[in-house]
This record gives structure tokens, sequence and C-alpha cells, in this order.
């Protein structure tokens, strides 16, 4: 199996290389982000939930975000690997990551980093807050969820440095970071 962590602030990229990445590679894509969204359309109880964190830049507790990656690895027979995307968010995240792939006898391939500037990042999540109208790309949120990546997201990087499995991605384009990737990928597989 390949299992390939997306790693980076909010409006690195990581959906956007996700999907890529997926469609190059026949990976799962596992995005967080995007099934609390779901959630919340759907007005579920997970939803509910998840929205009072999530409208306030916050992260949606541990407990809740690991429970709902155990039901979705448990359901996934048969992949070639995943790919996480705004998973793991927190140490504790990540160590429970370790645990339940050990239980399945695989790991952690690869992190790959995307690094952005802070200046490049507000910009990007300003201009998605007004195409897309999420509830969380807007100028409050924003300043609060990069705080909340710094805190609680970075010390992961040094988490995966000290296992050899930290890569640092820059590119100024799309297909450039792209690139970055494949290359990346195709040493490892
Ligand atoms: P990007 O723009 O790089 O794709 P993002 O940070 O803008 O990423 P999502 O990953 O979609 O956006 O996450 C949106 C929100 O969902 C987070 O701010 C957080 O509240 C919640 N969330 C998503 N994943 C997690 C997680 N692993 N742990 C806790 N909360 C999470
Ligand atoms: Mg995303």
């Amino acid at each position: 199996m390949l299992n390939v962590v997306i790693f980076g602030a909010p409006g690195s990229g990581k959906g956007t290389q996700s999907e890529l990445i997926i469609r190059k590679y026949e990976l799962k894509h596992i995005s967080t982000g995007e099934i609390l969204r779901t959630e919340i359309k759907k007005r579920s109880e997970l939803g509910l939930l998840a929205d009072e964190y999530i409208s306030k830049g916050q992260l949606v507790p541990d407990e809740v975000i690991i429970g709902m990656l155990e039901t979705i690895l448990n359901e996934s027979k048969d992949v070639k690997g995943f790919i996480f995307d705004g998973f793991p968010r927190t140490l504790t995240q990540g160590e429970a990551l370790d645990r339940m792939l050990r239980e399945k006898d695989t790991s952690v391939a690869v992190v790959l980093n995307l690094s952005v500037e802070g200046k490049e990042l507000v910009q990007r999540l300003l201009k998605r807050g007004e195409i897309l109208g999420r509830s969380d790309d807007n100028p409050e949120t924003i300043w609060s969820r990069l705080d909340v990546y710094h805190n609680q997201t970075e010390p992961l990087k040094e988490y995966y440095k000290k296992q050899g499995k930290l890569v640092t991605i820059k590119g100024d384009t799309v297909e450039d970071v792209f690139e970055k990737i494949t290359d990346m990928l195709n040493r490892i597989l």
C-alpha cells in the first residue's frame, strides 16, 4: 500500500494536489474537511457538532475526527493506498494514524509538506471565500485558522521529520507543484 499524507497550512493547495494525485496513482482520497462539509450540508449530528468548530476556525475535537477516520479505514477494503488530506492535524491524530495503519500492517510512506508564504495563503483563502462561499473562508476566521495551524498542526512537521518522512515542496504553479510531487512518488514506488 502507498499511504501519503498531504500536509500544509489552510489554502496551501492540499485539496487541489490530492485530486491530481488520486487520478494518477489510484489512491483513495480521504479529506476530513470535505467529509465534514458534507455532514454539515446533511445537517447530521456529526455535521452540527463540526459546524460549531469549523465556522470559528477551530479544530473539531480529536476523538471525533479519529473515530471518523477509524470507520472509514475499516470500511475501505482492497485499496492501493490512501491520501490523507487535512488529517492528521494534531500530534494526537498523528499518533492515532500510525496506530490505525499499523493494525492494517502498513504505514505512512511520505508526508508531502506544501510550503506557501503566509501572505499568499491569506490571498488565496479570501478569494476562495468569494468564489465558493465557504463559511470559514472569511477574514476573521482565516486568522484563527492560520494560528491554529501554527500552534497545533505545525508540530507534526518535527514528528515526521524525525521519522525521515517529511518532504517539503515549494512551487509557483499548480502544475509545478504536481510535477515535484510525481517525481517524489515515482521514486518511492
Ligand atoms: P486546504 O485549503 O489546504 O485544502 P483547509 O485547511 O482550508 O485546507 P479543510 O482541510 O477542508 O480546509 O478543513 C476545514 C476545517 O475542517 C478545519 O478548519 C477544521 O475546523 C475542520 N477539520 C478538518 N480536518 C480536521 C482534522 N483532522 N481535525 C480537526 N478538525 C478538522
Ligand atoms: Mg481542503
